[in-house]
C-alpha cells in the first residue's frame, strides 16, 4: 500500500487513528465524517494514498466509486433517506481539505438543512460559447 505518514486518511487506514468503519474491501475503506452533513455522512477512501480526482489512477478510481456506491445503497436500505449526494472536493480551492482522494456519501433527509451550493439561472451564451471554445480547441 502506498501510504504518506502525515495523512489523516492513511492514519486511518493503518490503524493508527480511530474511526468507524462502514465497509471495507481490499482496496477501499468507508467510515463515518467526524463532521457530519448530516446522520451516516461516509468518507470512502482508496487504501492507497492519491491527493485528488487528477492524480488518482482510472482503475483505483473506478473501485473507489463502486464501494461508494454500495454504501449509497445501503444507506438508502437501512436509513430513512429521501435521497443520497456523492461528492467529490478537488482542490483547496474546491473545499478540499484532506489530501487523500475521497468521495463524500452524503444521505438526504425530508426536511434537511442542506442546500444546492449553487442558484440555477440560465448563463450569458457568449461566456458559455466562450468557455466551450477554450475546453475544445
Ligand atoms: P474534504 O473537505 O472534501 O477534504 O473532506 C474531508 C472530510 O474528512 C471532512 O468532511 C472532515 O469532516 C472529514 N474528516 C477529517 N478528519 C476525519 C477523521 N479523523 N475521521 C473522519 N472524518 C474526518
Ligand atoms: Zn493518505
Amino acid at each position: 500500500m502506498a501510504q504518506d505518514p502525515d495523512c489523516i486518511f492513511c492514519k486511518i487506514v493503518a490503524g493508527e487513528l480511530p474511526s468507524l468503519v462502514v465497509a471495507e474491501d481490499e482496496d477501499t475503506v468507508a467510515f463515518l465524517d467526524v463532521n457530519p452533513a448530516t446522520p451516516g455522512h461516509t468518507v470512502v477512501i482508496p487504501k492507497d494514498h492519491h491527493r485528488d480526482l487528477l492524480t488518482i489512477d482510472d482503475e483505483t478510481l473506478a473501485r473507489t466509486t463502486a464501494a461508494a456506491r454500495r454504501v449509497a445503497a445501503t444507506i438508502t436500505e437501512r436509513l430513512d433517506v429521501v435521497g443520497v449526494n456523492l461528492l467529490n472536493n478537488c482542490g483547496a480551492g474546491a473545499w478540499q481539505t484532506v489530501f487523500h482522494f475521497h468521495v463524500h456519501v452524503v444521505p438526504r433527509y425530508a426536511e434537511d438543512p442542506l442546500r444546492l451550493p449553487w442558484i440555477p439561472a440560465p448563463g450569458d451564451r457568449d461566456e458559455i460559447t466562450a468557455t466551450h471554445a477554450a475546453l475544445t480547441a
